[in-house]
């Protein structure tokens, strides 16, 4: 059965972000030094750093702005991934792994200094993000996690039952590993103003314009669309969990595993006083995650990965993350979710993000896990970095050859999501 993400418009963001930069669908030809494929944050980004250092860059988007995970997802800028921490990337990768994790653990303050930087209208609040303890033995991991990245400089604390509970105001947790420099953005509007910036810088970025076809005519990089074609010397691929069929086997190398995000009606000002009463984001450390922050009204944003997702998802998720906001947050009780909206996370068998030089001169960015949003903007300085043709060594990036995520890949999308049963299991065991 086939599984359909909600339109952009379901999102709460897309009531509550600054409109978007006007920008038209590409008709005609066009020749720059790169194109980039897709107008999220890691494209978006790549593009802007492009632009800074002196390249014509045009941006291909088959939607609208942020219509990927990048304008749709929970809006935290998270400075780790969900299951890697640095000794894993490392013993992979080297000193391509560490320089990966270095770009991880800074990637929330590359995020907000670009904000800063451009005064970004997008509710950007870098209160601090952390990953709670659902149960006792949870802290071993978490203080394995933080020994790793308090050793490579990364700002960490681990806080006890007593401090995690007064930052998160809830009892329901038994502590936390706090990273000061994450937070939360409305992350449309992140998105939207990234491509405001880039192009002020002068990127060309052209929406409802899907590269359909990419081939080498003459020397350059062909990209057509419906209605144009851009030349091109380098190409970037920045479609994360959208990866279509452009490029041989990029699409099979990535599993698509629909994901849900929530919004209350702004609670009131006295209850924002208890829960969460800094401001943080957190994410707990479930396989079946929970997750919570205020957005700039009051509303708490959260939401939740269902197994067997076509069967009734929205009645089953307000009950179940109704549910769940009463037992961490009782003072909130049950509440009413105003919106509910849905998009793809790019799973991958191994956890890592993926980046790969696919041909001379051809970029790809893929299998951010649920982790990509603050990391995509970094990576995308690295990849305009080695589209430029910095040497390996100084792109903070493993490249890597692309390999299919399972055998029988048409199937993963709809089923991936079954996976979650198995991983559930791990939650009530120590
Ligand atoms: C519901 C949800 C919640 C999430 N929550 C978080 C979170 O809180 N924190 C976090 O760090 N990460 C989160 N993520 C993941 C995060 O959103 C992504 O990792 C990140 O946005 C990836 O950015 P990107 O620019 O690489 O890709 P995207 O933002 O997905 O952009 C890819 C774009 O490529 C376009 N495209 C694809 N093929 C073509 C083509 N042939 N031609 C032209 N355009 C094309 C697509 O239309 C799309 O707009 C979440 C994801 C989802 C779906």
């Amino acid at each position: 059965m086939r599984l359909e993400q909600s339109p952009l418009s379901a999102a709460i963001w897309h009531s509550t972000a600054i409109a978007a930069p006007a920008t038209e669908p590409l008709a005609g030809s066009v020749s720059v030094d790169v194109a980039v494929v897709g107008a999220g944050s890691t494209g978006l980004s790549a593009a802007l750093a492009l632009r800074e250092k002196g390249a014509s860059v045009a941006v291909l988007e088959a939607g609208e702005l942020g219509e990927g995970g990048s304008g749709r997802n929970n809006g935290m800028a998270i400075p780790t991934l969900s299951k890697l921490d640095p000794d894993d990337l490392i013993a992979r990768y080297g000193d391509a792994g560490e320089r990966l994790a270095r770009l991880i653990g800074g990637a929330a303050t590359q995020f907000f200094d670009v904000v800063r930087a451009h005064d970004m209208q997008c509710d950007a609040v870098q209160t601090g993000w952390m990953a709670p303890a659902h149960r006792p033995a949870r802290l071993d991991l978490l203080e394995r996690r933080h020994a790793q990245w308090a050793k490579l400089g990364v700002p960490c604390e681990m806080l006890d039952k007593a401090a995690a509970s007064e930052k998160l105001g809830s009892t329901w947790y038994h502590g936390g590993l706090f990273f000061p420099e994450g937070g939360h953005v409305n992350p449309l509007g992140f998105t939207r103003e990234l491509a405001r910036v880039a192009l002020a810088a002068g990127a060309q970025v052209f929406t409802r314009s899907p590269a359909t076809r990419i081939a080498k005519s003459d020397g350059k990089w062909v990209l057509r669309t419906p209605g144009g074609r851009v030349e091109t010397d380098t190409v970037i691929l920045a479609t994360n969990a959208y990866t279509d069929k452009l490029w041989p086997g990029l699409k099979r190398s990535v599993v698509p595993l629909l994901n849900f995000q929530m919004a209350t009606l702004p609670q009131p000002e006295a209850v924002r006083k208890m829960v969460l009463p800094t401001g943080i984001a957190a994410s707990d450390t479930q396989a079946d995650l929970h997750f919570f922050h205020w957005d700039g009204a009051g509303r708490m944003i959260t939401g939740a990965t269902l197994a067997l997702p076509w069967v009734g998802a929205h009645a089953r998720l307000r009950d179940k993350v109704g549910d769940r906001v009463a037992k961490v947050f009782p003072v909130i009780g049950k509440p009413w979710f105003t919106h509910v909206w849905s998009g793809w996370l790019a799973m991958v068998p191994d956890f890592a993000p993926h980046f790969h030089r696919l041909d001379d001169g051809v970029f790809a960015a893929v299998g951010y896990c649920g982790r990509g949003f603050a990391l995509g903007f970094a990576a995308g300085r690295e990849l305009a970095k080695a589209a430029l043709g910095a040497p390996d060594a100084e792109v903070a990036l493993p490249f890597t050859e692309v390999k299919p995520a399972v055998p029988l890949h048409e199937l993963t999308s709809p089923y991936a999501s079954v996976a979650m049963l198995h991983y559930r299991r791990f939650d009530t065991r120590d």
